[in-house]
């Protein structure tokens, strides 16, 4: 009796937690029609030195609104969105992607088990309260034909897809909290393969018995969308140390990316344009928070950019990188005199 009642309330919970958020949505829509917004209007921290405005020809961009010193760090990055690489679920945190060092100090918070045997390991009180509400939701289903789909085709994207669909059903994001990210041009050829990944989704959800209500948003449409926009928006991560003991061996050394710990999406690294000789970098020390760091002196006023591939690639090899997986031919300086 008790468990009816309480799904009958669930739904209708859900629904006006979902209101809330669009209204928060259409706020922060009105904020984003504006030409110039304030660091804080897009989600950095009081007075980081940054603005997104409109540039002359890439569409927004994020402006100094100060000098910065070559090295000063710019502002930090919360994740909107994370996934971990599938063969480390059990060793890095769902949420900020920390890794999970059993006796060490930074060790398992909390954890849960899916259906299908995945552990969702949390390393903080933080991270936690964060994703549980989520993390409840996908833990409910068996996600072992969807995963194995992924590991054959070496897809991560849909798993990002996955996961978004899991907060908008908690009601922990709502289903066009990415509208405002650019998406990605589809190409024709890969429309089969993610309407497969669709309806392997949908079935995941369907056979897990959540609530059809829950799932109304769930349409081919909104599928392609959200992947479109994690597509070009979402960062490998690859954290540059595991623990402060590695961060002093890696100070010493050339620091030396480790292999990706997983992919996570965020909102205003998203508005920073690529340059091939860029005068920002964003690095991950030992999570999924992200650092932009001035990589020289950079004048009040000026654009910052970061590279979105790998800077010692020769021009012709940047060019065909960033027109197939990005979508447009780069015009900066380096590119300009072939070098
Ligand atoms: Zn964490
Ligand atoms: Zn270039």
């Amino acid at each position: 009796m008790l468990r009816q009642v309480s799904s009958q309330i669930d739904p209708l919970l859900f629904e006006i937690r979902r209101t809330f958020r669009n209204l928060q949505q259409t706020c922060t829509e009105a904020l984003f029609c504006t030409s110039s917004m304030s660091a804080e209007a897009v989600g950095a921290r009081a007075g980081s030195p940054i603005k997104v405005s409109l540039t002359d020809s890439a569409g927004r961009g994020v402006f100094t609104t100060r000098n910065i010193g070559s090295g000063e760090l710019i502002h930090t990055a919360k994740p909107l969105l994370t996934h971990p690489s599938l063969a480390l679920s059990d060793q890095v945190c769902c949420y900020c992607l920390k890794k999970l060092d059993k006796d060490g100090s930074s060790g398992i918070f909390s954890s849960l088990k899916g259906e299908d045997g995945t552990s969702y390991c949390f390393c903080s009180e933080e991270c936690r309260d964060v994703s549980k509400a989520c993390c409840e939701v996908e833990s409910k289903a068996d996600w072992s034909l969807y995963h194995d789909h992924c590991r054959a085709k070496g897809l991560k994207y849909p798993l990002m897809v996955k996961r978004f669909a899991c907060m908008v059903i908690s009601g922990a994001a709502s289903a066009d909290d990415l509208g405002i990210l650019q998406p990605a041009r589809l190409l024709p050829g890969a429309v089969s393969q993610m309407e497969e990944e669709f309806e392997l989704l949908k079935r995941t959800l369907l056979k897990a018995q959540i609530d059809e209500r829950l799932t109304g948003f769930l349409t081919k449409q909104w599928y392609m969308g959200v992947l479109a926009r994690i597509r070009i928006n979402a960062f490998r991560i690859e954290l540059v140390a595991a623990s402060y003991k590695d961060l002093l061996v890696s100070a010493t050394a050339s620091v030396a990316a480790q292999a990706a710990v997983g992919n996570a999406l965020y909102m205003l690294p998203s508005f920073y344009n690529h340059d091939c000789d860029p005068n920002t970098h964003i690095v991950w020390i030992d999570s999924a928070f992200a650092k932009l760091k001035a990589l020289r002196h950079i004048e009040e006023g000026e654009e910052l950019r970061i590279c979105y591939l790998d800077a010692s690639l020769d021009c012709a090899a940047r060019q065909k990188l960033l027109s197939e997986g990005f979508g447009f031919h780069c015009r900066c300086f380096r590119c300009l005199s072939h070098d």
